[in-house]
């Protein structure tokens, strides 16, 4: 057994309607000014007044910074820092998909610690603690509020940087079920997917420890029992649970035991052709499970028995069930089967591929990868 080292530096609060205990975490975090970062979305639904609302009711100041998108940039970085630094708050919740985490953790950076965020790009480079931030998820989804990562496009090299340091993970996550009720059946589709991605990287993952084994096997169990159902009607407070559970799991996992492949390949696929996160991955997920296949040792019957409910087999398995299995359950829950589909070009997949081995998931996949391997890859899922 390999070395290893874990911890959960977070308090997790986990329940329906768990929303409400926020005025006592911010009265616990002694900030008296709130940072809320969103997006207009959520600010569209009402979610974002009513999170706003409860912060008030507690008598504390929020200042709110809502023009958060999709594949966020440096740009959006840089503005929300400045008006955080502006409004006087010491402290910062993230309401959101992964997207509002990003840029918190890294307005968490670099109001701390100045500079451009391309100065952290990398691993490990962030000093010190940064802005103290509650995370609290409205998608299930990318496990954020429990990672260390901070992706950000740079639009001056269409590139997706990542900054990745123990340092930027939240303080405290609220999960609360009620708030991924909402989503859409094509979100709640493309981000479950990517969560069980999580789990299932983690755990081929050439950094994967009892520890994180343990969180990716729950993950995939609570996922891989529910996406379904819980894509079919999203008011299932059951599926609801698990799902949001289960992509909690599957964050931390990866936190600890990194990802592949696949989460390598699929940032380049958003940079150059803003396609959402979560469906970049689950496309591109059966050729790489493919490609992955010469490295399995017996992982691979684990992982289709977690997520082909009553269907387990314990003989005669071959690794092309698991990658027929992810290719039906992409179909099922309406996820395109191609790159070209989502409007990928075959000219730009040198470049891409150049840009997916500067990734630090590429190190992490079990089977080892040249720039030669990612370029056909490319070329298969188009
Ligand atoms: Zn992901």
């Amino acid at each position: 057994m390999k070395e290893f080292n874990f911890k959960i530096p977070q308090n997790i609060q986990f329940g329906m309607g768990s929303l409400k205990k926020l005025p006592e975490i911010l009265m616990e975090n002694q900030s008296d000014h709130v940072f809320l970062i969103s997006d207009r979305g959520l600010e569209k639904i009402g979610v974002v007044k009513k999170i706003q609302d409860i912060i008030e009711a507690g008598g504390i100041k929020c200042t709110s910074y809502l023009d958060v998108i999709p594949n966020p940039t440096v740009t959006i970085v840089n503005e929300a820092t400045a008006l955080y630094k502006e409004c006087g708050a010491t402290s910062m919740v993230a309401l959101g998909g992964g997207s509002s985490m990003d840029v918190a953790k890294a307005v968490g950076v670099l109001a701390k610690y100045g500079g451009e965020i391309t100065d952290y790009e990398g691993n490990h480079k962030v000093p010190g603690p940064i802005v103290p931030m509650i995370a609290i998820p409205t998608t299930a989804g990318t496990g954020s509020e429990v990672t260390a990562s901070a992706v950000i496009t740079d639009e001056s090299r269409n590139y997706k940087l990542s900054v990745f340091s123990y340092e930027n993970l939240p303080k405290y996550a609220i999960l609360d079920p009620e708030l991924i009720m909402t989503a859409p059946a094509s979100i709640a589709a493309s981000c479950g997917v990517d969560a069980l991605i999580h789990a299932m990287e983690a755990y081929i993952s050439t950094n994967a420890s009892p520890f994180s084994d343990a969180m990716a096997e729950k993950a995939m169990e609570l996922i891989g029992g529910n996406i379904r159902r819980f894509v079919a009607n999203r008011k299932d407070e059951e599926a609801a649970c698990a799902m949001m559970a289960g992509c909690n799991f599957a964050g931390i996992a990866f936190a600890w035991a990194r990802l592949g492949n696949v989460h390598a390949m699929s940032h380049p696929v958003s940079a150059y052709f803003n396609v959402p996160h979560g469906v970049a991955n689950s496309i591109l997920l059966p050729t790489v499970m493919e490609y992955n296949a010469l490295a399995d040792h017996g992982r691979y019957q684990v992982i289709y028995n977690y997520i082909c409910e009553g269907a387990k087999v314990t003989e005669d398995f071959r690794a092309e069930m698991l990658v027929e299995a992810l290719k039906k359950l992409n179909r099922d829950l309406g996820i395109p089967e191609t790159l070209s589909e989502v409007g990928v070009k075959e000219e730009m997949i040198p470049a891409m591929a150049e840009d997916a081995m500067k990734s630090g998931n590429i190190p992490a996949n079990p089977r080892q990868t040249s720039l030669k391997d990612i370029i056909a890859l490319y070329h298969k899922a188009l």
